[in-house]
């Protein structure tokens, strides 16, 4: 099916049931007003001159709005090019010029940023670009007031012609480990992902979802608001970007059943200093994603958040983009040590990343997925694609994973993450593990920097518990000693606030690694 097709489909089936409810603004949306709404913003896009196959951008954070542009434009074909909410003027331009966007849906400001004026600054810089609409100004208006009912009696008809293997994302990767990349999805990608991974979480129509994650990431737009639809449940927006007291708020005050985040939000609410006050007992799963999900935190979950049956899904942008999955009959060992198993319809393999031969079940390497979900390539970028996807049409992630006995999969590190101390492979995901064990230590992240004699040497960054009482080298050496073998124990630490983070929630030890060394 396309997109459009999911959608009247979900109409039919629970008109009167909500579907959107915006938390800042109060505003709330039924499946019926959102298809209506939908449509509406769609007849305008044709109106505007927007074709099947012309890029749309949107550079907005969370907002109802992002959602309506989001079916308006796969109703009618268009290329929606999500733009992350953080970038300045220098990268914006790459995106618009890199994917070649027309119209442009963009928010008027949010904290630092003035939207409006960063796009004044680059769009002389952007032939292509005819027009910018911003989310709450007059130019949103005038836009819907373009809509006619002679095009939106063009829709059906229109419909017809898609494809469900048309293009309809550019979705870019978070930029994690370097400058972000543009995977090119079908409607048959992320549709049936969106559908499985909400299956595999038993998502019906009387779920409400709280989704603090930003729409821009595949972890937003695939997993909170497609497979919401397609299983006729609630998105609920908390705030425009990630705040943990108001996600707390919001699950109360809305009584949701399933809240989404990736690690690091799910610690900072778990830390809140009034934590034990928000009522989360309507709670009965979600999901947690995006990085390696610490077996404390989960347990936490389990445990303090009501979320019986949380699940944890790994996946990447380029592949719609879950592939792996615990379910809630997962035993709560499976369900917080492994990612769990392959989705329906999809295949995976560990393989040695030099030979590309299949590994047997315990030794790790390289994860390999097969599937509908693998996307169709990266933008204008053939070479790249093909140094990410083989001939044989299997995703190489550039992850390291152990294919358990029983078909669990454990995901090691990521193979640029690898610290290589004197020889021995180090994958710094075991030692925060064992860090976070540590009663001083909040949140950790343990990177290889140089040594001259070893090459590498691990180094973990820490943020302490209370900012008063950080832990010490001397402290975190002893806790590891017998623990730990030597060469994998700390040797550098340095005191942290917070990590920097991609606006998708994931930090980059890439920056950790460059920083310089003002170590304790
Ligand atoms: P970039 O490719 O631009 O450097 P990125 O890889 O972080 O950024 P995404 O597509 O958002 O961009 O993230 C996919 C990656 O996230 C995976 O390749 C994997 O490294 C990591 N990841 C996702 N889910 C999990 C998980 N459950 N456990 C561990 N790692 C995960
Ligand atoms: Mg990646």
């Amino acid at each position: 099916d396309t997109i459009g097709v999911s959608l009247d489909r979900a109409v039919r089936r629970w008109p009167d049931r909500e579907v959107l409810v915006d938390l800042p603004s109060g505003r709330r949306w039924t499946y019926a007003r959102f298809a209506a709404d939908v449509d509406r913003l769609a007849c305008a896009l044709l109106a505007s001159g927007v074709a099947k196959g012309d890029r749309v951008g949107i550079w907005a954070v969370n907002c109802p709005e992002w959602v309506l542009v989001q079916y308006a434009t796969a109703r009618i074909g268009a290329v929606m090019v999500n733009i992350n909410p953080a970038y300045r003027t220098h990268e914006v331009e790459y995106v618009l010029k890199q994917a070649g966007v027309s119209l442009l849906f963009a928010s008027l400001s949010h904290r630092t940023s003035d939207y409006r004026a960063m796009v004044s600054q680059v769009r002389g810089a952007c032939p292509e670009l005819r027009e910018a609409v911003y989310v709450g100004d007059p130019t949103w208006d005038a836009l819907l007031d373009r809509a006619t009912p002679e095009l939106s009696a063009q829709l059906p008809s229109l419909a017809r012609e898609l494809s469900c293997d048309d293009p309809i994302n550019i979705q870019y990767t978070s930029g994690t480990t370097g400058f972000p990349k543009g995977a090119t999805l079908s409607h048959h990608n992320i549709l049936n992902n969106g559908y499985f991974v909400g299956e595999a979480i038993a998502c019906t129509e009387r779920d409400r979802i709280c989704v603090p994650v930003p729409f821009y990431h595949c972890f937003g737009m695939v997993m909170g608001n497609l497979a919401a639809t397609s299983h006729g449940a609630c998105i609920v927006i908390p705030a425009p970007s990630f705040e943990p007291a108001a996600t707390l708020r919001a699950v109360q005050q809305e009584r949701c059943t399933a809240l989404y985040g990736v690690p690091t939000m799910f610690i900072a609410e778990l830390n809140l200093p009034d934590f034990a006050e928000y009522d989360l007992s309507s709670l009965r799963t979600g999901i947690m994603a995006g990085s390696p999900c610490p077996v404390e935190v989960m347990k936490r979950v389990v445990s303090e958040m009501h979320m019986a049956e949380v699940s944890i899904c790994y996946g990447m942008t380029e592949t719609s983009p879950v592939s792996l999955q615990t379910r809630r009959d997962d035993d709560l060992e499976h369900r917080t040590g492994t990612v769990g198993r392959v989705l329906p319809h999809i295949e995976v393999k560990v393989v040695d990343p030099a030979t590309g031969v299949t590994l047997p079940r315990g030794s790790a390497g390289e994860l390999c997925t097969r599937g509908y979900s693998v996307m169709l390539g990266y933008w204008d970028e053939p070479e790249r694609t093909a140094e990410a996807v083989d001939a044989g049409r299997w995703m190489h992630t550039g992850d390291l994973a152990v294919m358990l006995d029983d078909g669990y999969v454990q995901i090691v590190g990521r193979i640029k993450d690898m610290i290589i101390r004197g020889g021995e492979n180090i994958y710094p995901r075991e030692i925060e593990e064992f860090l976070y064990g540590h009663p001083k230590i909040a949140d950790v992240q343990v990177v290889g920097v140089a040594h001259e004699r070893y090459g590498e040497e691990v180094l973990a960054c820490v943020i302490p518990r209370d900012p008063e009482d950080p832990p010490t080298l001397d402290e975190l050496r002893s806790f590891c000693e017998d623990r730990l073998a030597h060469y994998k124990t700390p040797t550098r630490l340095r005191v942290m606030e917070s990590f920097p983070m991609t606006v998708s929630g994931k930090v980059r030890k890439i920056e950790l690694r460059q920083q310089p060394h003002q170590d304790h």
